[in-house]
């Protein structure tokens, strides 16, 4: 194994590290304000506390802009 590869395993490991918490943990509702949304499937996280349907990043709450996040949230009902 060379040095680059020792590496890169370090990296993956890192950051295989960084998705487990993100997937277990709360993130702040952008409707009701409360720390209750958790991820309900691939980039959709539901408040637990009003019930609201966010879609956002696979494993981040984070989208480039407010605007986008809503947008998605009205196509996602639509279906
Ligand atoms: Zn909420």
């Amino acid at each position: 194994m060379s040095n680059r590869d020792v590496r890169s395993g370090a990296e993956l490991r890192k950051r295989a590290d960084k998705v487990q918490r993100v997937k277990s943990s709360l993130f702040a509702c952008p409707k009701c304000g409360k720390k209750k949304v958790k991820r309900g499937g691939n980039s959709i996280w539901e408040c637990k506390s009003c019930g609201a349907r966010i879609a956002g990043g696979t494993y981040s709450l984070s989208t480039p802009s407010g605007e986008v996040a809503t947008r998605l949230v009205e196509e996602y009902k639509k279906r």
